[in-house]
Formats: structure tokens, C-alpha cells, sequence
């Protein structure tokens, strides 16, 4: 027999198939994310066209059935529209959405409130155009590997525990942070990335990571240190999953056109 669930969720990925069907992935608060099929979704006229569009916020009444979900009714509460507007954005957000989905499905998380709200507030800065994608981007990365439970060592150098020191450095793969004397000390340690930072660019990652999360998008950096910021976060990311993001390097071409045409 078939049990109904409704549950709120956000749209992260949608797979088409045929002209009016379609499969989404939706992040929810206390399921993980769960794979949906859309009947005839896909159709203007359809009732669910709305509520699962890509990143819509939405209440989703879901029948299950032999372990499988299916689309029953649906309601929007928030749809980050201007987002589907621009190509820039919506990549970005697409690879939030890879990542959240790739993370979840790995750990077999299920209770996700604190990334679905991660995710909205990163959606409707985004969508409100309040904050850059580079400075979403860094804040969305490393926060959202802290709330999954994989954050670097922030307090300070490994050794002394110096916060202030300036520069600090980051043994990226490993996790670690330095002050220079120490790192001095260990610079023969074998690492694949390290990166010197100066103490704003430590106090910006210290932030992201540890501040509570309505006071997550409230601090300034200058546009040098966040491009320092956004490849440390970046190459965080890579060195914890171990893999590179399609849509990730989606949104480096769209950022990037001239290197894109460079190699095509
Ligand atoms: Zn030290």
C-alpha cells in the first residue's frame, strides 16, 4: 500500500526524461534528499511545474510506493527565480546543489537543517543580489563542509596555538594551520597544497566557519584577499572528497571564457 510524506524541500538537481517527465533531487530537513519523480512536470500546464523548477523552495506531498517516491502535489514558497536568470549564478548554485547531493548520499546524513538553511540564505543572497558569487561561494564551501562535520583546524598554529600570527600558513590537504616559525620547523612535511595567508584571509575563514549562522554573511573583505580565500576554500573541498565537480567547472568557464577558448 502506498504512504504519503509531505515534506518541505529545495529543488538541487533535475534530470529530464521524455518531453513532459522528469526525476528531482530535493534536500530536505530530516530526510537526507530524496530522488522524486515528476510525472508531466515538465508541462506549463502541469500543477507542479512551479514548485519543482530548479532551486524552488517548495512543500512536496510525496507517495511512496516499492521504495520509490512519487510526486503527488506540490506548493511553492519561495522561488529564487532571478537565479534561472543568470547563467553565472545558476551554475554556482547547480554546483551547491552537486555537492549537497554528492555529500548527503555519501554519509546517508538524513537530519539536514543546518545546510538546508545554509542553502536558502546562500540562495537568496544570491538571488538578491547582496553578495558576489566568489564571496557565496567561499562561504557556502567551507561551511558547508564544517557542518558536515569536516572542518579544518581553525583555532590556530598546530604547535603554539597563535591566532594572530600573520602570515599563517595552510597545509590544505592535511588540514593544518602554521604560524612561520613552526612552519618553518615542518616544511619538510609532505603536502600536496600549502598557502600562505595573511591574518584577514585566516579571520575570514575563521568566520565562515565558526560564526553562528545569522552572522555567517556579516563581514567585509577586500577583493584580493577573497580570491585568496575562495582558492583555499576550493581546494579544501577537493582535498576532503577527492574529486572535482561538473559544475564546478561549469561555472570556472563561464567565468573564465578565454581560457575556455583556449583549450577548445
Ligand atoms: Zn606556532
Amino acid at each position: 500500500m502506498a504512504s504519503m510524506l509531505t515534506v518541505d524541500g529545495i529543488v538541487v538537481l533535475e534530470r529530464c526524461v521524455g518531453e513532459n517527465d522528469k526525476y528531482i533531487s530535493i534536500l530536505t530537513e530530516n530526510y537526507g534528499t530524496l530522488e522524486v519523480s515528476a510525472k508531466g512536470s515538465k508541462k506549463i500546464t502541469s500543477k507542479n511545474h512551479a514548485a519543482t523548477q530548479l532551486f524552488a523552495y517548495s512543500t512536496f506531498c510525496l507517495r511512496m510506493s516499492n521504495d520509490k517516491y512519487y510526486l503527488d502535489s506540490s506548493e511553492v514558497k519561495h522561488d529564487f527565480y532571478n537565479l534561472r536568470l543568470d547563467i553565472k549564478k545558476l551554475s554556482l548554485v547547480c554546483y551547491f546543489g552537486e555537492l549537497a547531493r554528492h555529500a548527503v548520499l555519501a554519509t546517508n546524513r538524513k537530519h539536514e537543517h543546518d545546510i538546508m538553511r545554509l542553502m536558502l540564505n546562500c540562495l537568496y543572497f544570491l538571488n538578491t543580489d547582496q553578495r558576489s558569487c566568489e564571496f557565496i561561494k567561499s562561504v557556502f564551501e567551507l561551511r558547508f563542509v564544517t557542518e558536515i562535520g569536516l572542518v579544518p583546524q581553525l583555532i590556530g598554529c598546530r604547535i603554539c596555538y597563535d591566532y594572530e600570527a600573520d602570515p599563517m600558513y595552510f597545509i590544505i590537504d592535511k588540514s593544518r594551520f602554521y604560524c612561520e616559525y613552526h612552519f618553518h620547523e615542518k616544511e619538510l612535511e609532505e603536502s600536496y597544497y600549502r598557502v600562505k595567508l595573511s591574518h584577514s584571509e585566516f579571520e575570514a575563514l575563521q568566520h565562515i566557519a565558526l560564526s553562528p549562522i545569522d552572522k555567517l554573511f556579516n563581514f567585509r573583505i577586500s577583493d584580493k584577499a577573497l580570491a585568496k580565500v575562495n582558492e583555499v576554500t576550493e581546494k579544501y573541498i577537493y582535498t576532503q572528497f577527492g574529486r572535482t565537480f561538473r559544475s564546478l567547472n561549469y561555472y570556472h568557464e563561464i567565468c573564465n571564457p578565454f581560457e575556455k577558448g583556449q583549450t577548445s
